[in-house]
């Protein structure tokens, strides 16, 4: 028996075949659920899709567009009539220092992480508060709670941390409809977000600063986001939940 069984979860930004978003939909898909990936590129969200099992969909939806996140929600209710988890795991990041960030790289950052993970909620919330049942899960990172050092710039922990509270307003907000919301923290995971700008000597800092001496795995975050998604967190809400190896312990 699954944990996720006969339920529908959107993951967003979850084409990266390395991905955390592509794990998290690999394990729900294994735990019963039916999945839709959305994700910039249409052709890489179905690809992605199809790889978890034919019943699984992908669809393009820019999570900055207010518009695609709601056409996207839309056409997904019309298929199966209900949401029942979504993740907001679209996300990027840029190693920049305080006085490098142009206007351009504070929206880009801030857009993708912060504005989306609002709209895509907005998109459906909804219908998680018509049949009084979800679970939004949101990516937050360990960037937000230790003031970055790991790879991302101030407006990258700015974005993370501007999530934290987001998704605790929204969790307040929504829990006499038995909507839970719940961030992640993931401290250093191994995927292609670094985006090749990773330099053998940041990597080692950074590992060295990990008490378990390991990057995370996609697999260590698609556990956390399982939980969180399914009735095994049935009383949480409002939580930010540290999948980090020890790199922050507080
Ligand atoms: P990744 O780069 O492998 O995947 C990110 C995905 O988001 C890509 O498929 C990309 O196409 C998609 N995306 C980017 N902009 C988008 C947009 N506007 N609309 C829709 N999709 C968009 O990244 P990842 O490492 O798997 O990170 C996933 C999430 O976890 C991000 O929010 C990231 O900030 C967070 N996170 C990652 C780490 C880590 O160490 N990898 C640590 C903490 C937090």
């Amino acid at each position: 028996m699954g944990l996720l069984d006969g339920r529908f979860a959107i993951v967003t930004g979850a084409a990266s075949p390395r991905g955390l978003g592509k794990g998290t939909a690999r394990l729900f898909a294994e735990h019963g659920a039916t999945v839709a990936i959305l994700d910039l590129d249409a052709e890489a969200a179905r690809a992605a899709a199809a790889d978890l099992g034919p019943q699984n969909l992908g669809l393009a939806c820019d999570v900055i567009d207010k518009g695609a996140c709601e056409a996207a929600v839309a056409a997904l209710l019309d298929r199966w009539d209900r949401i029942d988890v979504l993740v907001n795991n679209a996300g990027i990041t840029q190693p920049l220092k305080i006085m490098d960030i142009a206007p351009e790289n504070y929206e880009a950052v801030l857009d993708v992480n912060l504005r989306g993970t609002l709209y895509m909620s907005q998109a459906v919330i909804p219908g998680m508060r018509a049949r009084g049942f979800g679970s939004i899960v949101n990516l937050s990172s360990v960037s937000a709670q230790r003031g970055g050092g790991i790879f991302g710039g101030p407006h990258y922990s700015a974005a993370k941390a501007g999530i934290l509270g987001l998704t605790k307003a929204m969790a307040r907000e929504l829990a006499p409809d038995n909507v839970r919301v719940n961030a992640i923290c993931p401290g250093f995971i191994a995927t292609d977000i670094t985006a090749g700008k990773l330099t053998p000597q940041m990597n080692k800092a950074i590992l060295d600063g990990i008490p378990m001496g390991r990057a995370g795995e996609a697999s260590d975050v698609a556990g956390c986001a399982l939980f969180l998604a399914s009735d095994l967190s049935a009383y949480c809400t409002g939580t930010e939940v540290d999948v980090n190896g020890g790199s922050l312990i507080h």
